[in-house]
């Protein structure tokens, strides 16, 4: 077959792969945009912890903090309906164990000028276990309504072709562009897929960067990867607050965006099974099921060989920061693998790295540590 020539191409249908297709459609090029699963937006940008990170989450990274508070603003003004900015903020620093103090954290946020009134007193929580609690300010989006709203932009461009339940085959170098061979996502043959021909790509599929920066012949990122557990709960008396306990293996709950439902997830308990290795391996990859290999990962919460939940042991950690006046209910957990630079082991920072792999034909990297850090595209492609 002919290939068919694009302006560019990018790999990876979340948030991160729409926002650049969308980015370069905008500039009038002609975009392909390749997903392996049969729908955009399944993984990591839909399973997630929805935090409209405000910087307070990385007192050990300043770097990581100062660019979270960078994009907050403009992330929350051009995606306003999706973001739930009328809910009681809490951080609080937990009395055992944590890796920064109140004093330090007052320091960190007075650094980044970024709000945190210390509370003395309030009947929902257990001051036994907190040394300090704090009201700050920090928003959530809700990862649904983003889905929606981006696959709607992508699908209704006229600049941009999306093609699903489609990944990368094979490259090859041609005058200065990459020529793309295609297979069917799920399956081990080649699909009857057209190649591609264009002089930039962007990959953008995170928890597959490396399979697919193999397929370019260039450098791998240093990374590992966690299957994540997100739990789903109600409570009544907890309904329009949140709270996030620093600063080591302790837990955050959180409204999701707008959704009604709060988020839980805990250093300790989230993260289900660990993968070392720059690919994603895991014990329940297994050979009769191609929809979730090392080189290309599955939809965990789909999938029967997914974790037993650990919700259970999310909630009661959580509690003992609560006095009994609060009550939960959990409803269902979402589970995704959560890959990150092994660097962050250091200072819990989560940077979004992106690299230009190749200038000609060019190959472009983004790996996103963060849902607002979606405009650093801008600086580079
Ligand atoms: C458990 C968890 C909690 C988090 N909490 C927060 C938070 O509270 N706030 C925050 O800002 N960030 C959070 N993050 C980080 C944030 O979710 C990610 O940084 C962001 O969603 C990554 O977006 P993405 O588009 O790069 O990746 P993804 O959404 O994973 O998209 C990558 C896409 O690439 C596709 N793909 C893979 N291989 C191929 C291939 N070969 N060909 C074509 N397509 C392919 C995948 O199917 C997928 O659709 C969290 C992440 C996790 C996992």
């Amino acid at each position: 077959m002919q290939p068919e020539k694009f302006d560019a191409v990018v790999l990876g249908g979340g948030i991160f792969g729409c926002y650049a297709a969308l980015y370069l459609a905008g500039k009038g090029a002609r975009v392909a945009l390749i997903e392996k699963e049969s729908q955009l937006f399944q993984k990591a940008s839909l399973v997630n912890q929805a935090r409209l990170h405000g910087g307070y989450h990385y007192p050990r990274s300043i770097a990581t903090a100062a660019l979270s508070d960078e994009h907050k603003e403009r992330f929350t003004r051009e995606h306003r309906q999706f973001v739930n900015s009328s809910f009681e903020k809490y951080y609080a620093i937990d009395r055992f164990g944590s890796f920064t103090d109140a004093g330090q954290f007052e320091r960190f946020c007075q650094y980044l000028k970024i709000p945190c009134k210390r509370i003395p007193e309030h009947p929902l929580f257990n001051y036994q276990r907190l040394e300090a609690l704090y009201l700050t300010t920090e928003y959530s989006f809700d990862p649904v309504l983003l889905r929606n709203y981006y696959v709607n932009k992508v699908e209704n461009s006229p600049n941009i072709t999306v093609q699903k339940s489609t990944r990368l085959e094979s490259t090859t170098q041609s005058a200065g562009s990459w020529v793309l061979t295609f297979r069917e996502g799920d399956l081990q043959q080649p699909g009857p897929l057209a190649p591609i021909e264009t002089p930039i790509v962007i990959n953008a599929t995170y928890a597959a960067t490396n399979a697919v920066n193999r397929l370019f012949g260039v450098r791998d990122l240093d990374l590992t990867h966690e299957i994540s557990e997100i739990a789903f709960l109600t409570s009544e008396q907890f309904k329009n607050k949140g709270l996030t306990v620093m600063d080591g293996p302790f837990s955050s709950i959180m409204p999701f965006g707008l959704s009604g439902f709060l988020s839980l997830s805990s250093v300790a308990y989230t993260h289900h099974k660990i993968s070392y290795d720059n690919l994603p391996h895991f014990d329940c990859q297994v050979p009769e099921d191609p929809s979730c290999v090392p080189a290309a990962p599955g939809i965990c919460t789909n999938c029967p060989r997914r974790p037993k939940s650990n919700a259970y042991k999310m909630l009661r950690q959580m509690q003992q920061y609560f006095s009994d006046a609060a009550q939960f209910t959990h409803w269902f957990s979402y589970f995704t693998i959560k890959s990150k630079l092994k660097t962050s082991y250091i200072d819990d920072g989560r940077p979004t790295d992106i690299s230009v792999l190749s200038e000609k034909p060019k190959l472009i990297c983004l790996f996103a540590g963060k849902v607002n850090s979606i405009y650093e595209i801008e600086k580079i492609v």
